[in-house]
C-alpha cells in the first residue's frame, strides 16, 4: 500500500516566456497543487499515489505520464468518458518573481471528480491522505469527495492533512470557511498560510493566536503556519517552534507552499520532530524557490544537502 494517497485537479500548464497577449512561444508541463505534493514525495523516496479525473485527450495523457515518469502510482486515476476536457491553466511572468495565472478549467474532467473516483485509492495500511482547499471548490460532487475521503480516512487510522490552500478566483471566503469546517473536524495536520487562517476560524476578524489555538481545540493535533520569506511556524497543544526560510535567489515562487507540504510530510513519515520536519520542508521549499516550474526543481534524497555546500560547488 502507499505512504501516501492525495487527488486533485491536475492540469496542463503553458508557460509564456513574456505577456501572452505579445504571443510567441509557449512551454507545456503539467500543475495541480496536491500532484505537485505528489512529485514532491515520490523524489524523496516515498511511495505516493495520485487519484483524479482527466479528460480522454492528449492533455490528460500527458497528465498521467508526467506523473507516472515521477514515480507516482495513478493506477486509480480515471479519464471522464463524457467529453469534459482536462484543464488548462497559463502562467505569464510580468515583473521579477510576479507571475499572473489565468485558468481554463470551468467544465473540466478534474472537477467532476466524485467519491467512487478516490475512495477506492485509500487503501488501508496508508499512512497519510493529503487533501487541498481547492477540491472543495471546484464543485458539489469535488466537495463531496473531500468530506467523504476524510471521513474515511479517519475511520481508517489514516493522517488526514489538510492544506487550506484558498484560491479566490473559485469562490469567496465565506464559502470557502463553510465547507472547509466539516473537513477540518478530520483533519489531523493543518496548512496554511498566515493569510489563511481566518478562513478556519469562526471568528474571522480574530488573531492568529486565536485562529490556531481554536483549530487545535477543535481537535487538530498539528497547525503549520507558512509565512513566505520568514519561513514557517508549527503549533500543538504544547507549544510552537519556528523556522526561518532559507536563504535563496527567488526565481519562482509559485509551487512553494507544495514543495514545502511535501518536505514536511517526507520528514513526518521518516518518523523526524517538528524541528527536523521543518528543516526538511523549508528545504525543499527553497529549491521551489529557487528554480523555475511549479515541481520541475524538487529535490530527490540525495540533493537535500545541496543547500549547504558552498554557492559555485560543481558537483562531480
Ligand atoms: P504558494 O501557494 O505560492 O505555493 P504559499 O503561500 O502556500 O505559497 P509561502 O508561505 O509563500 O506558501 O511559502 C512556503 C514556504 O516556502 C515558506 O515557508 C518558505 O520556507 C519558502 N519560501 C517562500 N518564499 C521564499 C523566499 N523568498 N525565500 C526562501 N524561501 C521561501
Amino acid at each position: 500500500s502507499p505512504d501516501v494517497v492525495t487527488f486533485g485537479e491536475t492540469m496542463a500548464a503553458l508557460r509564456a516566456q513574456g505577456a501572452l497577449r505579445l504571443g510567441g512561444s509557449l512551454g507545456l508541463s503539467v500543475a495541480g497543487a496536491e500532484s505537485n505534493v505528489a512529485i514532491g514525495l515520490a523524489r524523496l523516496g516515498h511511495r505516493v499515489r495520485w487519484a483524479g479525473r482527466v479528460g480522454a485527450d492528449e492533455l490528460g495523457a500527458l497528465v498521467l505520464r508526467t506523473l507516472r515518469a515521477e514515480g507516482v502510482d495513478t493506477g486509480h486515476a480515471v479519464t471522464d468518458d463524457t467529453g469534459r476536457p482536462t484543464g488548462l491553466l497559463l502562467t505569464e511572468p510580468r515583473l521579477g518573481t510576479l507571475t499572473r495565472v489565468s485558468y481554463y478549467r470551468a467544465g473540466s474532467a478534474g472537477s467532476a471528480l466524485a467519491p467512487d473516483d478516490v475512495l477506492p485509492a485509500l487503501e488501508p495500511g496508508t499512512r497519510v491522505l493529503h487533501l487541498t482547499g481547492i477540491t472543495p471548490a471546484l464543485g458539489p460532487s469535488a466537495a463531496e469527495t473531500v468530506l467523504s475521503a476524510a471521513r474515511t480516512a479517519r475511520e481508517r487510522g489514516i493522517t488526514v492533512s489538510l492544506d487550506v490552500n484558498h484560491r479566490s478566483r473559485l469562490w469567496t471566503s465565506d464559502r470557502a470557511r463553510t465547507a472547509l469546517r466539516p473537513i477540518l473536524a478530520h483533519t489531523d495536520l493543518l496548512i496554511a498560510s498566515e493569510d489563511e487562517l481566518p478562513l478556519v476560524h469562526e471568528a474571522p476578524g480574530a488573531g492568529e493566536s486565536d485562529a490556531v489555538h481554536g483549530v487545535l481545540a477543535a481537535g487538530v493535533a498539528e497547525v503549520v503556519v507558512k509565512r513566505g520569506a520568514r519561513g514557517a511556524t508549527v503549533f500543538t497543544a504544547v507549544g510552537s517552534t519556528d523556522r526561518a526560510a532559507r536563504e535563496v535567489d527567488a526565481v519562482d515562487l509559485v509551487g512553494a507552499g507544495d514543495a514545502f507540504v511535501a518536505g514536511y510530510l517526507s520528514g513526518l513519515l521518516d518518523g523526524m520532530d517538528i524541528p527536523a520536519r521543518l528543516h526538511r520542508a523549508v528545504t525543499t521549499a527553497a529549491f521551489a524557490v529557487a528554480t523555475r516550474g511549479d515541481w520541475e526543481g524538487l529535490p530527490t534524497r540525495d540533493e537535500l544537502g545541496l543547500f549547504d555546500e558552498p554557492d559555485g560547488t560543481t558537483i562531480r
